[in-house]
């Protein structure tokens, strides 16, 4: 059989994989592809004797173990072998591997999972003069000098996307765009977990015009709460947001899913490839970049540079975006709390008299009516001297709440003094104003108070003249709250023109 195949059954191999069955299975179909092989457990047992010759062929089955255990004793047997093929088999969800074993060596690379006979055949290949494991992509050929060139051109894109970081979504469209300048792209995703547990579609982009190109929401059967597609365990760009961990499909059939191997096949996807996008530093945001490929294609230690590259620019890209997000609302937060009023919540003196200008200016512009009211508590200082200040304060509140309740969304309540308010009431004229008044103050003279029975207030009203100022409002609307005071306080007065 293995004259058939054209092997050159001279070659010594060494086999490593802790599962016994694995060993067998390997023996039982590679054997005769080697003049000898030797299997072993783990890298001790794998370590050349001395006095005896390598291995001509080192095959590490990467599968059971654990990079976290076993890199740096896995690593140290690739170099050992100075620059003697390696052939790594490697599982499509631990695509890690890869690169970490390439910093200690060239190591070239199968990815499965694969039938024995799959691996007999890749194998076949090899030693019959297929690609040759010793110049597998350790360092870059000159092909791969413009492949490299291209992957440049990505990175610096993906760098222009930073530019956009403050705005999260621009950010990750720019993003999924520049990836497809990435050699043999023919999509490119990017996907973010939210709160930890709910994975979206956050971006895509395709070489296809719009509607004749892949879909991934489509395809994944939704565009959010992903975490919950059928085919998380599958689709490397989803596996790789929710593992951490890099996924490498270099044949959608090796995920274990028909119907989405067929989808990706019917697009021309040959390979895809998740990065997990690192959180830089707790609670911050995480994700993965997916790029879908028209070849498979083995990748460089250069390559899986970029890669690692990208994924990074892209953490930092979602940080800013967070951190730009966050400032917003701090700003919206403290913009809010320097026009707010702290005991009643309602707009402070500074911010009415801003809101008041800008009324003014908005009714003349459009000739719309605009009403000043202003009222305030009858012989508060009483209820202070009775009751308390803390009774005051809660006097305070019920007035304003009680008030903000009657008004409509487009008047502003505001706390103009002490125990003093006004409403700022546009698109009213002085007869609606009045009867917006007079509902004010006999609301709150039936409102129940906690701590004190009942108040009345004193009101003043007034509608803006033709080129009248704001000052000039507000003066006549207090001077007719005067004479409410003076009148015997709890009724309402309209002012003179
Ligand atoms: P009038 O009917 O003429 O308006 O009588 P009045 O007692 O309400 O008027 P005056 O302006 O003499 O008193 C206002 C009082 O409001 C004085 C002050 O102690 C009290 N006051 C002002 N701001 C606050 C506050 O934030 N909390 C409390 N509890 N009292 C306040
Ligand atoms: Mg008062
Ligand atoms: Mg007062």
């Amino acid at each position: 059989m293995a004259q058939q195949e054209g092997v050159r059954a001279l070659h010594t191999g060494l086999f490593v994989n802790p599962v016994g069955q694995r060993r067998t299975a390997f023996r039982q179909a590679c054997a005769d592809l080697f003049g000898s092989l030797r299997v072993a457990d783990g890298a001790h047992a794998a370590t050349c004797p001395p006095g005896e010759p390598p291995a001509d062929l080192l095959v590490l089955d990467l599968e059971r173990f654990e990079p976290g255990i076993d890199l740096p004793a896995l690593g140290e047997l690739v170099a050992q072998r100075a620059g003697r093929p390696v052939l790594a088999l490697c599982p499509f969800t631990a695509a890690r591997w890869l690169p970490a074993l390439m910093a200690y060596g060239p190591v070239d690379y199968l990815i499965g999972p694969l039938s024995p006979q799959e691996i007999r055949h890749a194998l076949a290949a090899r030693l019959a003069g297929g690609p040759a494991p010793a110049a597998a992509p350790q360092e870059a050929a000159p092909a791969e000098l413009a492949d490299l060139a291209a992957l440049l051109a990505v990175c610096s894109s993906a760098q222009g996307a930073l530019a956009e970081a403050d705005d999260g979504m621009c950010f990750a469209e720019h993003l999924c765009a520049a990836l497809l300048r990435w050699p043999g792209v023919l999509h490119g995703a990017m996907f973010r977990l939210h709160d930890g547990a709910d994975l979206r579609l956050e971006a895509q982009a395709g070489s296809l015009p719009e509607g004749q190109g892949l879909d991934l929401a489509g395809l994944l059967r939704r565009g959010d709460r992903l975490l919950q597609s059928p085919l998380r365990h599958a689709f490397p760009g989803l596996l790789a947001a929710a593992s951490g961990e890099m996924v490498l499909l270099d044949a959608p059939g090796k995920a274990g899913e028909p119907e989405l191997a067929q989808a990706l096949g019917a697009h021309g996807v040959e390979m895809v490839l998740g990065l997990p996008v690192p959180a830089l530093g707790p609670g911050a945001p995480r994700g993965s970049l997916c790029l879908l490929f028209g070849h498979a294609r083995p990748f460089s230690r250069a390559q899986f540079a970029a890669f690692d590259d990208l994924a990074r620019l892209a953490a930092f890209g979602l940080r800013m975006a967070e951190l730009s997000r966050e400032n917003e609302t701090l700003l919206g937060r403290v913009t809010q709390l320097a026009a707010t009023d702290a005991l009643t919540g309602v707009a402070n003196r500074r911010h009415g008299e801003a809101l008041l200008e800008q009324e003014v200016r908005r009714a003349r512009r459009y000739r719309l009516p605009l009403a000043l009211v202003s009222f305030d508590i009858d012989r508060f200082r009483n209820i202070n001297d009775a009751f308390g200040h803390p009774v005051g304060d809660v006097v305070l509140r019920s007035v304003a709440d009680t008030a903000r309740a009657l008004l409509r969304s487009s008047d502003v309540l505001v706390r103009s003094g002490g125990e003093e308010f006004q409403v700022i009431a546009p698109h009213t004229s002085a007869i609606d104003a009045l009867r917006m008044a007079e509902k004010l103050r006999a609301a709150i003279e039936q409102a129940d108070i906690p701590g004190c029975d009942h108040v009345t207030v004193s009101l003043g009203v007034a509608q803006l003249g033709e080129a009248e100022s704001a000052d000039s409002l507000a003066v006549r609307t207090i001077a007719a709250m005067a004479r409410a005071k003076r009148a015997g306080r709890n009724c309402v007065e309209l002012a003179m023109q």
